[in-house]
């Protein structure tokens, strides 16, 4: 009796046990200046926590968020600063790419990005003067991590932009997975970072936007379980003025938005927060001079090039 108790007990628990796992839910949200979509085979709660999860991490890394650890830093008037340590840990990640890639990628690139407006109507280019004094504080050798303490010199300022989004992404996943989310898709405006695939056992569909198309038309359709594809597009904040377009990836020499022919850098890796860093820095360097780089790394490429053409790497 005691047995059929136990069995009928099982019985009843298992659909709703299965159930919770097997329901998708999603949220969408504006967070860290992009749209962020989630979407996990798990209960709404958990989703709306991952997604408080992610506002947390911008409130901590956003460079305009009064209060957050970059803010600190940037106005610490080179004084150190300790940060959290995932701060630390993600300035480190973005020192070693700056320096993998001979500074194309270049953490310290706030004071050059400070003089662009992309929202601003009508559009204005920065002055010549203000961009060539800017370039000179730009240098990630002005920046000394101690542990947790941070040190800027020279006037140095810190733009964590092109990696912090991987990085959030990747923090999210794991929070998830921590509550025994098995299947889950987060979507940081083109930083995508997946894992478990679905329950059914197929993969995760990801589109990578034909930066010559419209917003909706795909150049790539990404088939995967686990991992991250993470995108940088000269599509994503820009302004045109007099024909040409004036995009958010500049080049650290001159405080120009690169203009080499590629349109977009897709990575894909297991680590959303390097495919960040690399994505930027190999659309400042353009394929040929990304093969080096890419080369330190298990990560694939696909540039994107305004003429149509596509090449991958490795
Ligand atoms: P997206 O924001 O579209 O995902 P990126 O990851 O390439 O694209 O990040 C672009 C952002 O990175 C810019 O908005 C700026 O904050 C910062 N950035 C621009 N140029 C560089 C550079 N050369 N090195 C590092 N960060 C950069
Ligand atoms: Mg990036």
């Amino acid at each position: 009796m005691k047995r059929c108790f136990a069995m009928l007990l099982i019985l009843l628990l298992l659909p709703c046990g299965c159930k919770k796992v097997e329901t998708l839910s999603s949220a969408v949200d504006f967070a860290c200046d992009t749209v962020v979509t989630i979407r996990a085979y798990a209960d709404q709660q958990t989703v709306d926590d991952a997604m408080r999860l992610i506002r947390d991490y911008e409130r901590v890394l956003s460079r305009t968020v009064e209060g957050s650890d970059i803010w600190k830093l940037n106005h610490a008037g080179g004084e150190p600063v300790e940060v959290n340590p995932e701060t630390a840990e993600l300035l480190r990640l973005a020192l070693e790419v700056s320096a993998q890639s001979g500074g194309a990628f270049c953490a310290t690139i706030a004071p050059l990005s400070a003089l662009w407006d992309f929202k601003a109507d009508p559009p204005t280019l920065p002055d010549a003067d203000a961009l060539k004094t800017a370039a000179a504080l730009v240098d990630d050798g002005n920046v000394s991590i101690d542990g947790n303490i941070v040190m800027l010199q020279n006037g140095a300022t810190l733009d964590l932009g092109g990696v912090a989004k991987g990085y959030i992404a990747d923090r999210a996943a794991d929070w998830l997975r921590a509550q025994g989310v098995r299947y889950a898709c987060i979507n940081m405006g083109g930083n995508v970072v997946v894992f478990g695939g679905k329950p059914d056992g197929s993969p995760w569909t990801i589109g990578v936007r034909d930066p010559n198309g419209t917003a909706e038309q795909s150049a790539e359709v990404l088939k995967l379980s686990d991992g991250a594809v993470v995108t940088s597009g000269n599509y994503e904040r820009f302004f045109e003025l007099d024909g040409v377009r004036y995009h958010h990836i500049l080049d650290p020499d001159t405080g120009m938005p690169v203009q080499n022919g590629v349109a977009s850098v897709t990575i894909l890796s297991d680590d959303s927060a390097l495919a960040d860093a690399l994505s930027t820095a190999c659309f400042v360097l353009g394929p040929e001079r990304s093969r080096a780089l890419l080369s330190h790394y298990a990560v694939r490429a696909i540039f994107l090039c305004s003429d149509g053409s596509r090449i991958e790497l490795p």
